[in-house]
Formats: structure tokens, sequence, C-alpha cells
């Protein structure tokens, strides 16, 4: 079979499970399991595949059509122009988090923490962005730590970057410039409607704390007195329909300037908020 056939009928395969998706879905997957690049992918239609490259193909195919997100199948999945391993254990980076990868961005930093870091997709471009800068990295699952291991490594950062097992501040020693998190967020009503590829397949605990959705800002918030520097900032990510309720965690647990971001679609994604200097500070 050449390329392009089996393109094409991975595509109407892929068209009820991938939707507006289907045909990429096919394209990344060929170019896994030969090691093509995307662009010899798409050109080189006439190419015939071997027996191996075939049934390799046929595999992933079938394990997508069981709604399995196609980060896993891949085993890698594309975050801030860089390539992070992803497992079952982590969540898989999404485009949404990038807003907060550039507001971090935008203003200096040396040390940061990312709290709850999965495959440590925030923390670990971050650092590489940030020469100089340095880190922690925690996480409640050892799975997801060794993964943002393998992260950091692979991207350079890993002399830089402390990882550490602890359930929000617990188990966290230290003082922070930056707190950065995109922790569990969605409600638990919400959770029930999402698709099988999340809910079957990525950790429950990375997407919902169950309830209003709220509990992991609030553990977030509580630890900031003593560990956010005056004068820091402190940054999540948060659900469309959030943005006025975590505004006023922030606002409630002392932080100054207070600010809901949108994120490329338009819709509220990251809040911001500032540890105040000390009086006589500066
Ligand atoms: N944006 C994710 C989703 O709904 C949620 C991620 C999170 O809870 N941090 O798919």
């Amino acid at each position: 079979m050449t390329a392009g056939a089996w393109l094409s009928h991975a595509r109407a395969r892929l068209a009820s499970v991938a939707g507006a998706q289907a045909a990429r879905e096919a394209r990344l997957i060929l170019a896994h399991v030969t090691g093509w690049s995307a662009t010899r992918v798409a050109l080189e239609g006439g190419a015939a595949l071997t027996p191996e490259g075939l049934s390799a193909a046929e595999a992933a195919l079938a394990r997508r059509l069981a709604r399995e997100p196609l980060a896993q199948i891949l085993g890698a999945w594309g975050f801030y122009g860089r390539s992070f391993r992803v497992t079952r254990d982590t969540l898989v980076p999404r485009p949404d988090t990038e807003t907060l990868v550039d507001l971090a961005l935008a203003r200096p930093f040396e040390r940061l923490i990312d709290l709850g870091t999965g495959t440590g997709a925030i923390a670990v471009t971050l650092l590489a962005e940030r020469d100089g800068a340095t880190g922690v990295a925690s996480d409640i699952s050892a799975a997801a730590l060794a993964v943002a291991g393998e992260n950091a490594a692979a991207h350079g950062v890993a002399g830089r970057l402390r990882r550490v097992e602890a359930d929000w501040w617990d188990g966290v020693d230290g003082v922070f410039d930056l707190v950065v998190s995109n922790p569990p967020y969605v409600t638990g009503a919400e959770y029930a409607t999402l698709a099988p590829e999340v809910t079957d397949w990525e950790p429950r605990g990375a997407l919902t704390p169950g309830g209003d959705g709220l509990s992991a800002y609030r553990a977030i918030l509580d630890g900031l007195g003593s560990r956010l520097l005056p004068g820091g900032r402190c940054l999540v990510e948060i659900g469309a329909r959030q943005g006025e309720a975590v505004a006023a965690l922030f606002t409630a647990a002392g932080l100054d300037a207070v600010a809901v971001h949108p994120d490329i679609n338009g819709k509220p994604r990251v809040v911001e908020g500032w540890m105040p200097k000390r009086h006589g500070a500066g």
C-alpha cells in the first residue's frame, strides 16, 4: 500500500473520532511510525509502505479509534515550539497554557515554582526561555515527576530544575519570585461531560478537584504568603468561567494588581496577582 492510500483510508476512519483534525492526525501517525518528516509524509503519497510500517500504522490507528489521545499514542506532544514526552500519568500539554507562558515571560523572574507540573511543560519552557533562572517543579504524582525529569533533560534544563513530590505546598521549601500553576480546575459536573479521550485516558486528578473546581486555587493561595517573595508574581490557568471567582480569591489572599487575561481565542484563561512589597522595602 502507498502512503497516500493509507492516508485516505486512515482519514476516513478517523473522521468520527477526530472530526476536522482527521487528516492531520493521519499524517502525524504515519510520520511517527515511518520516522518520516511531516513534509515528506505530505509530499510522498506515492511511496510504498513497508509491511512493518503498515502494521505499525494500523496498530496506532486502532488505538486512536479506541479514543486514546493522539499525544499518548505518539508519546510526545508539542508545546511552545518544543516536544514534550507525554504518558498516561500526565495531562497532555494544551495550547491554552501557552498564554500563561507568554505572560510569565513578559516580566523578569529568577526563581520559579510550577505547582502540579505534570509533563513539566510550563517549568521546562520557562527555564529554557530564560537563561540563568532556576526553579522547582512539584507534583503529587511520582510518575508525572519522572516524565517531567525526562523533559527537563531533553531540553537541557535539568541542572536548573529541582523536582519535588508534594501536595501543593506540603513538601515544598524555599521562596520564589514567580509561582505558576495549571491546576485541576474542571468542576465535578463539567468533568462528566468531557470527551472520552480526556476522561478515559488522562489523569483525573490533573483535570478536576471535584466540586466547584476551585479547591486547588484555595490550596495554592493558602500557602502563598510564606513562599512568594514581596514584589513576586503568581500566575494560574483558569477555566473560561472562573475569572471572577479566582480573581476574588487572589484579592482576598492580599495580592495586588489582580488581572484576568484572555487566551488566543479571547476566553479568560489566566489570573495574575502580585505580592505586595513590604513597607519600607520600596
Ligand atoms: N483545559 C483543560 C481541559 O478542560 C483543563 C486543564 C486543567 O484542569 N488544568 O481540557
